[in-house]
């Protein structure tokens, strides 16, 4: 039996994201001993990329704000598929998150009294969005960090967990390697909390970093944990299109909270032609309205362009549809327009939208305050993931939590910009505390060297097959362009099944993957590692779009565009059946309290 590198913690966390570092901050201030892996360096986990701001109802801009209408507004957003008491504690936890996080030492954006500045996002009532110009990523991960580091937490950067271990029923830890020089780590843990992100790497146009491989929802998967709303992927109606280098990179819905507007190839305004029922009452019918509302004036409605994501991003694909599109198959976005109005708008744009400033004049040489942007929708979140007890944030596995983008619940069918970084916040401490309370309340579980030893054989073999066996990186390409081509923005029947059957092709070849080279930073071997994950997600996601017959949120299917009542009625479950096969049940969205219920009725 070979050696393993072997490091024992309480509470092991898989991900030094947003969740992943607030969950370890947590758990090692409850006094236990923990220790994180991460794919990346540190500093480099995909949260860094966020741009435009944490929701949170602290009602600094306008203090009509509060948790009761953060609440509906999540549940509205999430089209009521969402976990409400999740919804619960984010809306009422997030304020103290925020301020705990400005008491470490993040520098949020100040409003002129001095208070965390607020701005509008998508979906949101009232401005909401506590944020560092467009770079609050940045400063949420360096903030974490700093204070994570002098919390005696071990860090392992560049290590990749490849499976989960298991005593009986319950998570005991996990087995990985190191990317630098691929040797093979054991971690013994009392409990784990994956905190791993999203999917977006499954898709060919994406927001989404490298590390988006979908690792956490199948370890959790393959380990027996169950995840539900798989069908709910969000696609981000702006990234960028141009040139073909950049294409599906963000541009923060920031733009639009500052005044920025959407207009087809004719220069219309499309979305005031396509205002969802349930958002009339909320959205500006003029131009001028619209603009007020971005400008802070509190007796004026939000402009369409802040309609929730999933709307936007159908409209701009019908305006292509219809030949009404840009040069490059998306449409434009304006900020520049905002001169008319403000007499210093070139430095109000380059002080608000710095990133995205740089952005466009560094990679496609356009000034975003003189001219309008090309854009086009690109994958962005997953909703759906590792299912979870509310409070807790345990799995169905005990032992193994889950937090962050990588777990359900929260979002329901569609999420509302903001409400993932203070998503991280609330359920990674969540997530942390419960993980120290289980690994204080149960004794150290049984490592059976079967696993390690089956996991480790599995890894190497792509190393045995050498440049006879498939080339890792065209079967994830293909599975790029199945993915977006078949299971994306609109879907159909036959297309998910068409997909069904070239995601199992596929599988058959990434299990014939073959690299050559040495264990040391093989980037052929990861991808032939990631490959597992990939489509492990991605078959799940395509059975549960197959399933939901109806369009809601995230998910819209050409087949079936009316939303179903029935369908409102449950959410869907994937588990692993015990030949391997995911199989797919449905289970009742809870009954909402009485008081919940009333708080969303008086923020119709
Ligand atoms: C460009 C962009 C802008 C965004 N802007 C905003 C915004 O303004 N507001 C907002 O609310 N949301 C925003 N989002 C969404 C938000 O950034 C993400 O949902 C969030 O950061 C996810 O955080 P996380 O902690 O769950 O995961 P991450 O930050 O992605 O961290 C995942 C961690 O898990 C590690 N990992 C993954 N697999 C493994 C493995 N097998 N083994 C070991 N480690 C592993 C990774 O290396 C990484 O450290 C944005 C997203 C993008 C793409």
């Amino acid at each position: 039996m070979p050696e393993y590198q072997t490091h024992e913690f309480d509470v092991l966390v898989v991900g030094a994201g947003g969740a992943g570092l607030r969950a370890a901050i947590e758990a090692s201030a409850a006094g236990v001993k923990v220790g994180v892996v991460t794919k990346s360096l540190l500093g480099k986990a995909h949260t860094v990329m966020a741009e435009g701001g944490m929701a949170a109802a602290m009602g600094n801009v306008d203090d009509r704000d509060n948790w009761r209408v953060h609440f509906a507004d999540t549940m509205r957003g999430g089209q009521y598929l969402n976990n409400w008491r999740m919804a619960e504690l984010h809306a009422k936890e997030a304020p103290a998150r925020v301020h705990e996080l400005e008491a470490w030492g993040a520098m949020f954006d100040r409003t002129r009294d001095g208070r965390i500045l607020q701005r509008n996002f998508g979906g949101h009532r009232y401005p909401r969005l506590a944020h560092v110009g467009d770079r609050t990523g940045l400063e949420m991960i360096r903030t974490l960090q700093d204070h994570g580091v002098h919390q005696g937490i071990e860090f392992h950067m560049e290590c990749t967990l490849l499976t989960l271990l298991k005593d009986g029923e319950r998570c005991v830890g996990g087995f990985g390697y190191d990317r630098e020089r691929g040797r093979f780590r054991l971690f013994h843990a009392k409990a784990v909390v994956l905190a791993t992100g999203g999917i977006g790497r499954a898709y060919q146009i994406t927001s989404n970093s490298w590390e988006y491989t979908g690792d956490g929802l199948s370890l959790a998967f393959h380990a027996g944990a169950a995840l539900m709303d798989m069908e709910f992927v969000q696609f981000h109606p702006t990234g960028m299109i141009w040139p073909p280098s950049v294409k599906g990179l963000l541009v923060t819905e920031g733009v639009r909270g500052e005044g920025g507007v959407l207009r087809n190839s004719e220069g219309k305004r499309f979305l005031f032609d396509d205002i969802p029922e349930n958002y009339r009452s909320s959205t500006a019918d003029n131009e001028d309205e619209g603009w007020r509302y971005t400008q802070g004036d509190k007796s004026a409605r939000r402009p369409p362009e802040l309609l929730t994501r999933d709307h936007v991003a159908r409209c701009i694909r019908r305006e292509v549809k219809a030949g009404r599109g840009s040069p490059h198959g998306g449409v434009f976005l304006d900020i520049s327009w905002i001169k008319e109005r403000l007499p210093n708008a070139a430095e109000h744009i380059k002080k608000k939208l710095p990133s995205m400033y740089h952005q466009f004049k560094q990679l496609a040489d356009i000034d975003i305050t003189k001219e309008p942007m090309e854009i086009g929708p690109t994958i962005h979140y997953m909703m759906g993931g590792i299912r979870v007890d509310a409070d807790s944030q345990m799995s169905t596995v005990p032992g193994l939590f889950a937090a962050g983008e990588c777990g359900a619940g929260l979002h329901g069918a569609n999420r509302l910009g903001g409400n993932s970084l203070s998503d991280l916040l609330v359920f990674g401490k969540r997530a942390g505390e419960f993980a120290a309370i289980y690994a204080r309340e149960n004794s150290v579980g049984r490592i059976d060297m079967s696993q390690v030893d089956e996991a480790a054989r599995k890894a190497l073999e792509p190393f045995d097959r050498g440049a006879a066996g498939e080339n890792p990186f065209t079967v994830q390409s293909e599975l790029q362009e199945t993915m977006q081509e078949l299971v994306g923005i609109v879907r159909r029947e036959d297309e998910m099944q068409r997909a069904l059957e070239a995601i199992a092709e596929l599988k058959g070849r990434a299990a014939r993957a073959g690299i050559t080279g040495n264990r040391e930073y093989n980037t052929g071997w990861h991808t032939a590692l990631d490959l597992d994950s990939l489509l492990t997600v991605s078959e799940i996601v395509t059975l549960a779009g197959l399933e939901r017959k109806e369009s809601r949120g995230g998910h819209f299917r050409d087949d079936y565009p009316d939303k179903d009542p029935k369908f409102g009625e449950f959410n869907i479950r994937i588990d692993k059946a015990p030949d391997g096969r995911p199989i797919v049940t449905h289970v009742p969205v809870q009954p909402m309290p009485e008081e919940l219920r009333q708080v969303i009725e008086e923020n119709k």
